[in-house]
């Protein structure tokens, strides 16, 4: 596999300091390169008004443009909250086997559960729901190792359980290394 980079693109508003902190974790998980990308995406055009969200298959077309090299990968990150036609909401959407992906911390947030607000519980789901959504676009689906990234969650509980990692099986697919997690972990700042 030619080596891959991962950008980031922020859809909507999301906070300089939420992104950058991201792009180094997400560094650090894959061993790749990751970057934010010099533009944004206004996601005004995926509302829909009857479901008062955001459609996630209109911003997955959204962030096709411009294109983007293969093999590199490119995933949205924003705040707010995603429907597909079949899901009442989700935390995120992939094109599988394609080249972007988007995730959604909106229903990330502790304060959505009227839990006390906690930047490090958003920063690992955050990081657990790119890694996932980028995996779909490797041709990953769904995994049975119930730590793995790309086992499936709906809801922020589902996320805490899993690992910011992926297990070797999926790993091999992803050519990235399986000592991710260990890195994250040692690298000093701890979540
Ligand atoms: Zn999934
Ligand atoms: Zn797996």
């Amino acid at each position: 596999m030619d080596r891959w980079g991962l950008e980031l693109v922020r859809v909507g508003a999301v906070a300089p300091a939420l992104i950058r902190r991201l792009r180094d974790d997400l560094a650090v998980c894959l061993a790749h390169p990751v970057w934010v990308a010099d533009f944004e995406l206004a996601p005004a055009d995926a509302f829909s008004r009857d479901r008062r969200q955001y459609s996630a298959v209109t911003i997955l077309n959204m962030l096709q443009d411009p294109p983007l090299t293969m093999p590199h990968r490119r995933v949205g990150v924003t705040d707010v909250d995603l429907f597909l036609p079949v899901f009442a909401h989700v935390l995120g959407s992939a094109q599988l086997q394609g080249q972007v992906g988007v995730a959604s911390f909106h229903r990330l947030r502790p304060e959505f559960l009227d839990d006390r607000p906690n930047p490090q519980v958003l920063r690992l789901r955050i990081l657990k729901e790119v890694l996932h959504e980028l995996g779909h676009t490797f041709g990953l689906v769904h995994c049975q190792v119930p730590w793995c990234a790309m086992s499936a969650s709906l809801l922020p509980e589902h996320v805490d359980l899993k690992d910011p990692s992926f297990c070797e099986s999926c790993c091999g697919r992803l050519d990235v290394p399986r000592d991710g997690i260990l890195s994250f972990f040692l690298k000093g700042d701890q979540p």
